[in-house]
């Protein structure tokens, strides 16, 4: 099993173990009233794979018991979604509605058995005869109706002698029951709708908690995996299953944390409104937390699959930051997609002092990506380059072509300004440049320095293709509704550049556009007439820029001379030079540092310097100091120049620190990095505000075991007079109430001292 066991494994594992099952049989129960979304990708990656972990099933069951919500189209697109995740249900897709008979001959079962009356109180009245949590509720007089009358008129329901609302089945349980499901909750309703399945057979429906555990039974299910607003349906879950008697095995009913993510809204219900509203372009829309649109827009099934597990499965809801689920198609699509060229805004240059046309060889992916292949690239002496990357009056630290500065064009030669042509309003639009003919990347011997490499397209072979460009749908971090859409995100571009490869490449469908993004397809739209791609993802997290610049920390960054990156050389081991061994040795034998990442450092001046920096006051944590800045940091300045970075190499050692003082994982830094790196925000901060942290502090978690004892007399008598089993109790109630972040050696101790006191 390669999945690290949580704890609804760990339940599954212990029940095979125990010879409880001798398979383990899951579902995803999904009700077909809408297009699933990314919430529903986490059930059921889940469901289905715990199936899979241990050899067991899973069914998909349309959860069709609302007939006035739920529709085909639904059922179809869940369909859709279970299949491109990877997974397969087991034998033919179930329907709640295949077991209206079934379910209806159970709740006959417990009428006969006294357990089961038809009320005939209005909605009203059932509502205020519940009472509250802190006043019981009362039982309604038809509580009296004789068995022989209950089948009659459940007979009649069912048959549509009544009207919507007339009567319904509730169970006969107890009105002052501490949790409000079990006070005769209602079992059946009428309904005069028609069923996109059952047809109009029906007129009376069965609520979801009578139909779900018996749906689960029927099935063979025995983990019945739900999130855990469904944590107050248990007691009646297991009512049901017990009352009836039903012969084991039987299912059980397990809760897990829902997932939420910012930026995002994810019930049905809205998305629905959006999708009515004609706020986005149908269910698939690009924009859209749907599977559907997730993966309309190019994000892969492994992508979304990495997502689920590095997020993992919690028994405390919380909300995950939109930027990991970008993060986990960046990863993916980094190992997988090729780089090509696309220039959005075109600009043309002319090489005045080029003749003729060459294909130049270049490789569709860096050194560091194990994948091999390459295509040619025209060159000519008309091409166009970025509007973006030429600028007259350059600002400080802009890195690429200007009438002083010159540039490399990637894979190919350095170009230099020669003159600036414009229109009568004063717009440039072209460029006059002069190329070096010994700068040829790969062969370059002119000696000449660059800042920066930029995209571009040879004029007379560039194809042209529509850009649909997407970003995040709501502009703020909890949205409510509509009112905070964000109104860009789609931008629409008609007349962007791609070099030829990438309409020749038919059979590949996703491609890096170098310095823009990822980029997919457009798998509706497209034709060869028309190229239409879409934006998949960002190569770096833009709205961490829009987010407030912290300057204060902007300061304390070590001054740098603005260094050009030096282009990787192809091949051969550049040999070190005096200063770099140096520190080299230094790095392996003074601060034990291993010798790759001492490798990694020594080399390459930026790193060494923010590594020095950053050890000034954190010597101990050497270590992970360089650790993090040899991966992480390393990777941000491939793309970034260290003044452009949001962190610090102070913070980066402040979050080493926290690494060796095990306030948090190397997994949780990792996702800290990434959260610094958007925002510049102190990782402490971070770990704080997002509760990553463990609790280890005694004074935060005394008052929470005295709390505990207080709430629990008997256990702490039955405690002192010997039963020493509940003591795991008492660790467990305190790791309950601090979701898991307590500190376990702490909770001992202090729970240890205080029983025995
Ligand atoms: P929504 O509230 O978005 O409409 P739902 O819970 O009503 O969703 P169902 O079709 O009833 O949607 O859900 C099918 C399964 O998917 C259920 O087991 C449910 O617990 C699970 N599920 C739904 N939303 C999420 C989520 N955000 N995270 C994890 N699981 C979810
Ligand atoms: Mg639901």
């Amino acid at each position: 099993m390669n999945k690290k066991k949580d704890f609804l494994r760990t339940i599954v594992e212990n029940d095979l173990k125990s010879g409880k099952y001798k398979e383990v049989v899951t579902r995803f129960p999904p009700e077909p009233n809408g297009f699933p979304h990314i919430g529903h990708a986490k059930s059921i990656a889940l469901n289905f794979g715990i199936a899979e972990d241990f050899g067991g099933r899973c069914n998909l069951r349309m959860d069709d018991t609302n007939p006035t919500t739920e529709d085909t189209q639904y059922v179809e697109a869940i369909k859709d979604a279970v299949k491109w995740l990877g997974f397969e249900w087991d034998g033919d897709v179930k329907f709640t509605s295949d077991y209206f008979p079934k379910l209806y001959e159970y709740a006959i079962q417990l009428i006969k058995m006294g357990k089961a009356y038809v009320d005939s109180l209005s909605e009203e009245e059932i509502r205020e005869y519940r009472g509250t949590v802190t006043q019981p509720g009362k039982r309604s007089k038809y509580a009296k109706r004789s068995i022989e009358e209950n089948l009659d008129l459940f007979e009649r329901m069912k048959k549509g002698e009544f009207q919507d609302g007339e009567h319904v089945l509730r169970a006969k349980i107890d009105m002052s029951a501490a949790n409000m499901k079990m006070r005769d909750p209602l079992l059946y309703r009428i309904r005069h709708a028609h069923h996109f399945r059952a047809g109009d057979e029906w007129a009376i429906y069965p609520m979801y908690d009578f139909a779900h555990p018996l749906s689960d039974y029927i099935e063979g299910v025995t983990h019945s995996i739900c999130t855990l607003e469904f944590e107050n349906n248990r007691e009646l879950y297991d009512w049901v299953i017990d009352t009836l008697k039903l012969e084991p095995p039987r299912p059980y009913q397990h809760e897990f944390a829902r997932l939420n993510i910012n930026y995002t809204v994810m019930s049905k219900r809205k998305l629905l409104e959006l999708v009515n509203g004609g706020y986005v372009n149908g269910w698939d829309d690009p924009r859209l937390p749907t599977i559907a649109g997730y993966r309309r827009r190019g994000y892969t099934p492994e992508s979304i699959l990495n997502f689920c597990e590095q997020i993992g499965v919690a028994k405390a809801n919380s909300v995950v930051d939109v930027a990991q689920l970008e993060f986990a198609i960046r990863d993916d699509l980094n190992k997988k997609a090729p780089r090509v060229m696309c220039v959005e805004q075109p600009l043309k240059v002319t090489i005045e002092n080029y003749e003729g046309e060459e294909e130049i060889e270049a490789s569709y992916y860096p050194s560091d990506v194990p994948k091999e292949g390459s295509r040619k690239m025209p060159f000519s002496k008309e091409i166009y380059i970025d509007r973006a990357d030429f600028e007259e009056n350059p600002p400080k630290g802009y890195y690429r072509l200007t009438p002083s500065q010159p540039v490399r064009l990637k894979h190919a030669y350095i170009i230099k300004c020669k003159e600036i042509i414009k229109d009568e309003e004063g717009n440039i639009v072209e460029i006059k440049a002069e190329y070096f003919p010994d700068s040829k990347s790969g062969s370059d011997t002119s000696g000449i320095k660059v800042k920066s490499a930029i995209q571009w397209v040879s004029a007379p072979h560039a194809k042209r293709v529509e850009l649909r460009l997407y970003d995040r749908l709501f502009k703020v971090e909890n949205p409510q509704g509509i009112e905070d859409l964000n109104p860009n995100s789609l931008r629409i571009v008609n007349d962007a550049l791609v070099e030829p490869a990438v309409i020749e490449e038919k059979e590949q469908e996703r491609f890096q556009f170098e310095r823009m993004g990822y980029f997919y397809k457009e798998p509706v739209d497209y034709s060869d007439e028309h190229p239409v791609f879409n934006k998949i993802v960002g190569l770096k997290d833009s709205w961490a820029k829009k987010s407030k610049p912290n300057s204060e920390k902007k300061k304390e960054q070590p001054k740098q001379k603005a260094q050009p990156k030096n282009e990787q050389k192809e091949g051969s081991v550049i040999p070190m030079t005096k200063e770099q061994q140096a520190l080299f040795d230094r790095y392996t034998k003074e601060l034990s540092l291993n010798s790759e990442v001492a490798n990694t450092l020594a080399r390459d001046a930026q790193l060494a310097t923010f590594f020095e920096e950053a050890l000034q006051n954190a010597q101990k944590s050497a270590v992970s100091i360089a650790n993090l800045i040899s991966n992480e940091v390393a990777r941000e300045l491939k793309q970034k120049d260290l003044n452009e970075l949001k962190f610090t190499p102070q913070q980066i050692a402040d979050l080493a620190q926290m690494i060796d003082n095990e306030t948090i994982s190397t997994k949780i830094a990792k996702e800290v990095f990434e959260l610094m790196n958007q925002s510049g925000e102190d990782p402490q901060k971070i770990v704080k505000s997002r509760g990553l942290e463990q609790i280890s502090d005694p004074d935060v978690i005394a008052p929470i075991i005295d709390q505990i004892i207080d709430k629990n007399p008997q256990n702490v008598q039955k405690y002192k007079e010997g039963n020493k089993k509940l003591f795991g109790f008492f660790i467990g109630q305190v790791l309950k109430a601090t979701q898991g972040k307590a500190n376990p050696k702490i909770v001992n101790e202090l729970v240890a001292k205080k029983l025995d006191s």
